[in-house]
């Protein structure tokens, strides 16, 4: 019982920490910010909590970025956009990403194929990396 608390509890504040942030984190992302907090914390916890969150369809993973599987806290479909240099993955604002989705489901319509905006992925620059390999 006592046991069982005990990795709800894990599991709430990884689950928090998931939503909280706009980064789509990797275990070693939210290990590192929650061992500070919870310290017989082990990462293997933190990849079974993830995994267990994405069967259960309280996160979704955004595959693998630089090596590592990310997490998004938001599942409701939106496409994601990955820097392909420093592995950043960001949301487009709100409205962007609805008028995509939005403009992607008419197109395709006339093919007769849904999309899934849960796993679009757009490659290329952040801001940061493209200023930098500007100047
Ligand atoms: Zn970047
Ligand atoms: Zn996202």
């Amino acid at each position: 019982m006592v046991r069982e608390r005990k990795y709800s509890a894990k599991r709430d504040a990884i689950l928090a920490l998931l939503r909280s942030t706009k980064t789509h984190p990797g275990a070693q992302w939210l290990y590192d910010r929650l061992k500070p907090q919870i310290p017989d914390l082990s990462l293997g916890t933190v990849y079974r909590n993830l995994n267990l969150f994405r069967e259960a369809g309280t996160a979704c993973s955004l595959g693998t970025v630089n090596g590592e599987e990310r997490f998004d806290g938001i599942t409701a479909p939106h496409p994601h956009l990955v820097c392909s240099c420093c592995g950043a993955v960001l949301d487009l604002p709100p409205e962007k990403a609805e008028a995509l989705v939005q403009n992607g489901k008419k197109i395709l319509a006339k093919e007769s194929f849904s999309i899934d905006f849960r796993k679009t992925v757009f490659y290329g620059l952040c801001r940061d990396c493209d200023s930098q390999s500007v100047s």
